[in-house]
């Protein structure tokens, strides 16, 4: 469970965050929707501890985050950007190998499970282990970032935009993949987009948000029935 308590964050006399309170249960597909600068990726970060709040606390399973350690709160907490975050140095096999290694999995189990995850995402292990990121479509490297970030089976995956660049059909494909790992998985998804779209495939939950505040916070139906506020409606029908 992450709960947020009172979390506003300051930049100068500027909040990007104000008063944030929510708890994400535990296996959840919680999806945070605004436009852009509303806060969401502030929030997602306070989760990981990117970033400190400036008053309040964000808590996973009771304990403060500011209050864990932050090697066991990062391994255990996946984070998948945009693109562009695999190590363009390393191959597929390595890249996905990183937490693996650190974690002191020996090199054996970590092909191993390496090649089971490529297959598990359609992407032959033959043919991909051993290529570099620049060797990859923009989709196959989100394949790649999403088994990088799940392959030791963290508890809580956190997605900042992570389809946004991607065309239309790879979108789609991933987004038909991440709600099967989620089905198979079951950790605790909290997934931020700016695509109404998107948030309404995916969220269990959704939380959307506008100038660093929420505006409503519930599922789907509830918000589709009753949206709470002329921001939510406008997101709905106008995209
Ligand atoms: P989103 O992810 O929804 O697009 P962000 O969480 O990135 O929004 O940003 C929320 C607000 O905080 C925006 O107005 C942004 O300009 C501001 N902001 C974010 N990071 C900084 C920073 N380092 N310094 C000053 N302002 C920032
Ligand atoms: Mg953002």
């Amino acid at each position: 469970m992450i709960e947020f308590k009172n979390v506003s964050k300051l930049y100068k006399e500027k909040a990007a965050l104000r008063n944030i309170n929510m708890t994400i249960e535990c296996g959840e597909f919680f999806v945070l929707v605004g436009t852009s600068g509303s806060g969401k990726t502030t929030t997602l970060k306070m989760i990981n501890r990117l970033l400190t709040p400036t008053e309040g606390t964000v808590s996973i399973n009771g304990v403060d985050v500011q209050q864990s350690e932050l090697r066991e709160l990062r391994l255990n907490i996946g984070y998948v950007l945009q693109s562009g975050a695999l190590f363009p140095n390393l191959t597929v096999c390595e890249n996905i190998e990183i937490i693996p290694e650190m974690k002191g999995w020996p090199k054996e189990e970590r092909v191993k499970t390496v090649h089971s995850y490529l297959e598990m995402v359609g992407l032959d292990p033959e043919q991909y282990m051993n290529r570099y990121p620049h060797e990859l479509s923009g989709g196959e490297q989100q394949r790649v970032g999403i088994l990088r970030a799940i392959v030791t089976r963290p508890s809580i995956l956190l997605m900042d935009e992570p389809f946004s660049a991607l065309d239309p059909i790879s979108r789609n494909q991933l987004q038909e993949l991440i709600k099967r790992l989620h089905d198979t998985f079951k950790m605790t998804i909290v997934f931020v987009t700016h695509d109404m779209a998107e948030a309404v495939k995916l969220g269990t939950r959704i939380c959307v948000m506008s100038k660093g505040e929420i505006v409503q916070l519930d599922t789907l139906q509830v918000i589709k029935e009753h949206p709470a506020h002329e921001v939510v409606k406008r997101f709905f029908y106008e995209g």
